[in-house]
């Protein structure tokens, strides 16, 4: 009875890999002192395996940036204007690619499934020499052999390389990606026969993208990539990795098909209709690598229910050819509970990361082997007991107002138009009225407090007051540009650059979330995320934030912006219950939510923006799924807000412009106005409108473009603000940046809202 192992995080148990590469970006540390650093980490990784008990311990699966860009190097496949001549990719040209150089911008990034990892995206045209140019693969397999290892060299395959690709500058509406395919083959063979020559006698390819809505065309672009390599592959045992969703029955007719493949990974957690296909048919003599630990998440398995579900599969594909494997790579959960010093032992026990599924997965095999851990599964068999009773996980009064809301409808009484008129009546803003998005930009000062009071080395009051003065600058600033709807800057929330902020800050108010100090999952390259857990029944005990709210509206006659951050985005940039469905949790956070909405009214807060950074981002990856989750990511939404007045003004913001595709969810969320993403694509945006979709509510299309340091001019705003002028109604438009400020500098800042406050007034007099 075997164990597998997807893939494994990269950054190390503290970041060690993060701070290698900064400091060599940073010219602080050499190339080789990285290197020296990567390697440890892999050792340590290959050596904690095979302590373990792994039978099948991948190789290639550690990167300097990205596992998809190792594969654009691999191929050679590198953009014309990263200025590459040739020979092996060193980390001048694969740094470019990643992050840009002096002169060029770095390529495209895009979301990984629906993770929160980012790959680089292949730039691919017809034209493009592909030459055998990193042999990393290669060279990773050779170094773990040298250390007593012998790894399952892993591989994106060939078609899912293709399948996320995009097609180059210039032939975008014409090119065909998977035309390349007879391109790349030819390079995979190389590293095939280079691996099969250094002695592998296994190789995974992953072929994820098998899992998404594919056409026939594409399921038989799979069929052919494996034909072709068929010759090269014999002697080698071949796996074929899936993960993230179901199969198709389609795609898994096709999978099992593929000529010269011996085994197949698929995702049993994710996957929950992939059992049945098994059972119904899997061919005789190959090998099942049943994903049964989750990849995606950081709870302790259920060891008794994933045992009895092997049992299962162990009679359908036979007891030799059954191999127990997590449900994907565990580079999406943290690396290590042992360096977790601030949870207490009750909630540790509950759960598992990388370090700890590693021996889950051991532990399941041995089991079926006939060598069950008695004292490990019954101390697993207690952790599932205890987070099922536990008082801390369930919360009755939480759940019967959540099972309450189910099924029903919530929606504020009045229609978007007449709340807007009497919004106004009290609001009393001008046309083309200017706010901005919620932070202000963090001075190291302000960091020093912060950081001073964490560590209880500063008093609560003198903290308080250090906030408070913050609040006022920003509050004065705002009134001397004369914007009309203010911010009180978040300062008390907002650490540059980190997303972790927004969400952090409501679950250490809310119980159900516990905090790891190392929790970090990769967001891509050096970037990491340390998302919440939340591990019981969501509650508000006292208000959030209605104090720094209410003492930033007493600084000023103008109104002030309440700032939340909304349902959705705290459960999506969280790590979720596995012991409910997931909109349960996020009806919970609604409801906690609000309260707190509702507390803000109550102290005289008339605009409250609820932010939903993370909507778009939840999106499943099988069409057929998408119209429930917006169903119940809306709904969330308009739980937060049903219970205001029509005086009372609801805002949202969200961080992308590409919602054309989920505009009607976006109207249906009813706010009063949304802010959005806007600057890098205004065509993109303005065309949902102007193809005659209606929208009655006040929207910001971000006017400039934040995420750079460049000052925009008056004239270049007002003829954005023109633009929009062109296709939306006058009285809806509201003029704002495109996203919160707290990564910029006051020197940016300052001039690029006067020039965006005095390009809405000029255009107000010629309204
Ligand atoms: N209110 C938040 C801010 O301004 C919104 C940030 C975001 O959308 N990511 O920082
Ligand atoms: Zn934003």
């Amino acid at each position: 009875m075997a164990s597998h192992i997807v893939g494994y995080p990269r950054m190390g148990p503290k970041r060690e890999l993060k701070f290698a590469l900064e400091s060599f970006w940073d010219k602080k540390s050499s190339a080789e002192d990285l290197q020296k650093v990567a390697a440890d980490l892999r050792s340590s990784i290959w050596k904690q395996m095979s302590d373990a008990g792994i039978k099948y311990i991948p190789s290639n699966t550690f990167s300097y940036y990205d596992q998809v860009l190792d594969a654009t190097s691999m191929l050679g496949a590198v953009p014309p204007r990263y200025g590459w001549n040739g020979g092996e990719i060193g980390f001048d040209t694969y740094f470019s690619m990643a992050r840009g150089n002096a002169s060029v911008p770095a390529m495209e990034m895009t979301k990984w499934f629906d993770t929160n990892y980012h790959f680089i995206v292949p730039e691919l045209g017809p034209d493009v020499n592909f030459s055998y140019a990193s042999h990393k693969a290669v060279d990773e397999y050779k170094e773990a052999k040298a250390l007593g290892v012998n790894t399952v060299p892993v591989l994106i395959g060939p078609v899912s390389y293709l399948l996320l690709s995009k097609p180059a500058k210039g032939v975008e509406k014409t090119f065909s990606l998977l035309s390349l395919l007879p391109k790349i083959l030819p390079i995979y063979k190389e590293v095939i026969s280079e691996l099969k020559a250094a002695g592998a006698s296994w190789i995974q390819f992953d072929e994820p993208t098998l899992v998404l809505d594919l056409d026939s065309h594409k399921l038989q672009a799979f069929t052919a990539a494996y034909d072709y390599l068929e010759s090269t592959l014999s002697g080698l045992n071949v796996l074929i990795e899936t993960y993230f969703a179901d199969l198709t029955a389609e795609a898994y007719k096709t999978l099992i098909g593929l000529k010269g493949v011996t085994a197949y990974g698929l995702d049993l957690v994710r996957g929950a209709q992939t059992l049945d296909l098994v059972k119904s048919n899997f061919p005789k003599g190959k090998y099942l690598f049943a994903g049964v630990v989750d990849g995606r998440n950081i709870w302790a398995n259920d060891l008794a229910a994933s045992f009895s579900t092997l049992k299962e599969l162990e009679a359908v594909v036979g007891k030799e050819n059954l191999v127990v494997s997590t449900s994907c790579s565990l580079l999406h959960t943290a690396v290590d509970l042992v360096n977790e010093t601030k949870l207490d032992d009750e909630i540790k026990s509950w759960l598992a990361f990388a370090a700890q599924k590693v021996v889950e997965v051991n532990a399941l095999a041995k089991a079926l082997a006939g060598q069950k851990d008695e004292a490990f599964f019954s101390a697993n068999a207690a952790a599932q007991a205890s987070r099922k009773s536990s008082p801390r996980v369930t919360n009755e009064a939480v759940q019967k107002a959540a099972a309450a809301l189910k099924g029903s409808d919530h929606r504020r009484a009045t229609n978007v138009s007449a709340r807007l008129d009497a919004q106004q009546k009290k609001l009393n803003l001008p046309i083309l009225p200017t706010t901005t998005i919620g932070s202000f930009p963090q001075t190291l000062e302000l960091r020093r407090v912060r950081r001073e009071f964490k560590a209880n080395k500063i008093s609560e009051d003198d903290y308080i007051k250090a906030i408070k003065e913050e609040i006022k600058k920003v509050v004065d600033l705002q009134e001397e540009l004369d914007i009309d709807v203010l911010v009180h800057g978040e300062p008390e929330v907002s650490v540059p650059s980190h997303r972790n902020d927004m969400v952090e800050y409501f679950g250490e108010q809310l119980s159900g979330f516990a905090f790891t100090v190392n929790g970090w999952v990769q967001s891509y390259g050096s970037r990491c995320v340390k998302p919440p857990i939340i591990y019981g029944d969501v509650s508000r005990p006292k208000p959030m934030t209605v104090f720094w709210s209410s003492t930033a509206q007493s600084m000023t006659a103008r109104p002030m912006k309440g700032m939340l951050t909304g349902p959705v985005t705290i459960l999506n940039w969280s790590f979720v219950r596995n012991d409910q469905p997931r909109f349960e949790t996020c009806y919970q956070i609604a409801l906690a939510i609000k309260d707190e909405v509702e507390d803000l009214e109550k102290a005289g807060i008339n605009v409250i923006q609820i932010d939903e950074a993370a909507l778009r981002e939840g999106l499943p990856l099988r069409k057929s799924e998408h119209a429930f989750y917006l169903k119940w990511a809306v709904h969330s939404f308009r739980i937060t807000n049903c219970g205001v007045q029509d005086t009372t003004q609801i805002h949202t913001h969200m961080c992308y412009s590409n919602f054309n595709d989920i505009i009607h969810s976006i109207i249906d969320m009813d706010a009063d106005v949304i802010t959005i993403e806007n600057s890098r694509s205004d065509e993109k945006l303005l065309s949902v409108f102007r193809e005659g979709v209606k929208y009655g509510a006040g929207i910001g299309p971000g006017v400039y473009d934040i995420h750079s340091p460049r000052i925009p001019s008056t004239e270049e705003i007002a003829d954005r603000i023109n633009k929009m002028l062109a296709v939306l109604e006058t009285n809806i438009l509201w003029v704002n940046p495109d996203c919160g400020l707290k990564t910029r500098k006051y020197a940016e800042v300052k001039p690029a809202l006067n020039n965006m406050v005095a390009a809405a007034k000029l255009l107000r007099t010629q309204l």
